[in-house]
């Protein structure tokens, strides 16, 4: 396969070593005097906030520990119905899970709040914990390069170039243990309200946890990926979480393709939308 100099230029981005048979100057040296440099320092897009609403409070209530089951059947209807400064004030309140015992801050999430494309992660790392941002660090990086070899990105922008970013999970898990199923379900209803209110053309879920959270899936993402699936009606695409690329770099260029797969699915999604509008101005 030749790769187009714009394509090129995206695997570079990515760190991607080309195989293709292309001109030996055109090769995107692997070395690592070669890798791309860090991004800078992603702006922390932020919502704006706003006083306390009721509703933030039913929604952040509930159990602390784990082995309290604390079922609330109110709770999840709650945060269904809650704008974004209350969503966010409910989530740094929350203590419906034991992770709110040894997390610094929650991690709530950042970028456009109709961004067309949504990055779904797993849970909150040291680094997140102590920032308060989803990707940063390594593996943060990796996706600021992965989104801007798509001509993407989590600063500031129009909602076609910036993505929104949030975990499945808002508190570090310790010592970046797996999430355990009841932290996971007790976590979900925010996950659900913020992509009710992004409602993007496409969601990008990268990682085992996150699959599991949006597909309620427990099949590898080998199996799951190259695929297009559909949370509530929105196409989903499955690839490697960054900080597994970062130690399986052999698989960057099978996350190259679930890339490509997903600008398609974006592509078509916002031709479908400008048709649609068209129709109404008609
Ligand atoms: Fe609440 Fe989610 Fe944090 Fe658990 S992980 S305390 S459910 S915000």
């Amino acid at each position: 396969m030749v790769w187009s100099e714009r394509q090129r230029r995206m695997l570079q981005e990515m760190g991607i070593r080309l195989w293709a048979p292309v001109a030996a100057d055109a090769v995107a040296d692997p070395s690592p005097t070669a890798a791309p440099a860090p991004a800078p320092a992603p702006a922390n897009v932020r919502l704006s906030p706003a006083p306390a609403a009721p509703g933030a409070a039913a929604a952040s209530q509930q159990a602390e520990s784990n082995d309290d089951p604390g079922d609330d059947p109110g709770r999840a209807a709650a945060i269904a119905q809650l704008a974004w400064a209350p969503l966010r004030e409910a989530v740094a309140a929350c203590t419906a899970c034991g992770l709110c015992k040894e997390r610094r801050q929650t991690v709530f999430g950042v970028g456009h709040p109709s961004a067309h494309w949504m990055i779904v992660g797993e849970a909150p790392g040291e680094q997140e914990d102590r920032l308060g941002e989803p990707f940063v660090g390594p593996a943060g990086q990796l996706l600021d390069n992965m989104l801007r070899a798509l001509r993407l990105t989590r600063a500031d922008a129009p909602a076609a170039q910036q993505v929104y970013i949030a975990n499945t999970l808002k508190c570090r898990p310790p010592r970046n243990r797996n999430p355990e199923p009841l932290e996971m379900a007790r976590c979900e209803p925010f996950l659900q309200r913020q992509i009710e209110l992004v409602r993007p053309r496409l969601i990008l879920a990268m990682g085992r946890f996150a699959v599991q959270a949006l597909l309620r899936s427990d099949q590898p993402i080998g199996k799951l990926r190259g695929q297009v699936h559909r949370y509530q009606g929105v196409p989903l695409v499955v690839t490697y979480h960054p900080a597994y690329l970062l130690r399986n770099p052999a698989d960057k260029a099978r996350s190259w393709d679930d890339l490509l797969l997903a600008a398609q699915v974006a592509d078509e999604a916002s031709q479908a939308a400008a048709t649609a509008a068209n129709v109404k101005l008609a």
